[in-house]
């Protein structure tokens, strides 16, 4: 398994946002549900649009799974998910221009605006997490994978097993 490194920018992009970006830490959950939700409507929207996918409004589910012993939080959805380059572009990638992330950092006073605007809701995750595992598989795919990361040195990619479609993001404190 070949450990990737984060591009330099992004390294400096998560360091400061994990250490001083974020006051309010629970912001986190907020991040990862409306990621979740946003999956679910991608795949909802695909279900409208192509008459292969057969789903019902109902079937959406977002779940929170609280392990104590493990301390472990899992944000669990089932929608679009991810294939193994969409793991690795989007994941890997934070705010892709970091000079303006920073100049519109010192302009905002409130946390939320920053995080929504500029694509850099999931590393919030790192707040309270010391490591995150991501488990997707993307609709129509047959391969499930797994990305994991312990933070700013980088991120790796394996195959794992998983049923249906949708993400599972664990959060390891
Ligand atoms: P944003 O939501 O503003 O695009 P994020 O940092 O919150 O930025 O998420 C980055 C990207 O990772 C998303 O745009 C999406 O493509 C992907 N992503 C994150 N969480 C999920 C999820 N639960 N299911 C599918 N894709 C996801
Ligand atoms: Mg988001």
């Amino acid at each position: 398994m070949k450990k990737k490194q984060f591009k330099t920018e992004s390294k400096k992009i998560l360091d400061l946002m994990i250490n001083s970006v974020y006051t309010n830490r629970e912001i986190f959950l907020r991040e990862l549900v409306s990621n979740a939700s946003d999956a679910i409507d991608k795949l909802y929207y695909k279900s409208l649009t192509d008459r292969k996918v057969k789903l019902d409004k109902s079937d959406f589910k977002i779940k929170l799974v609280p392990n104590k012993e493990e301390r472990t939080l899992s944000i669990i959805d089932n929608g679009i998910g991810m294939t193994e380059d969409e793991l690795d572009n989007n994941l890997g990638i934070i705010a892709r221009s970091g000079s303006s992330l920073f100049k519109e950092m010192n302009e905002k006073k409130e946390d939320i605006s920053i995080i929504g605007q500029f694509g850099v809701g999931f590393y919030s995750a790192f707040m309270v997490a010391s490591k995150i595992e991501v488990i997707s598989k993307a609709y129509g795919e047959k391969e499930a994978f797994m990305w994991s990361s312990d933070g700013a040195d980088g991120y790796s990619i394996e195959p794992t097993e998983k049923d249906e479609c949708g993400t599972i993001i664990k959060l390891i404190s």
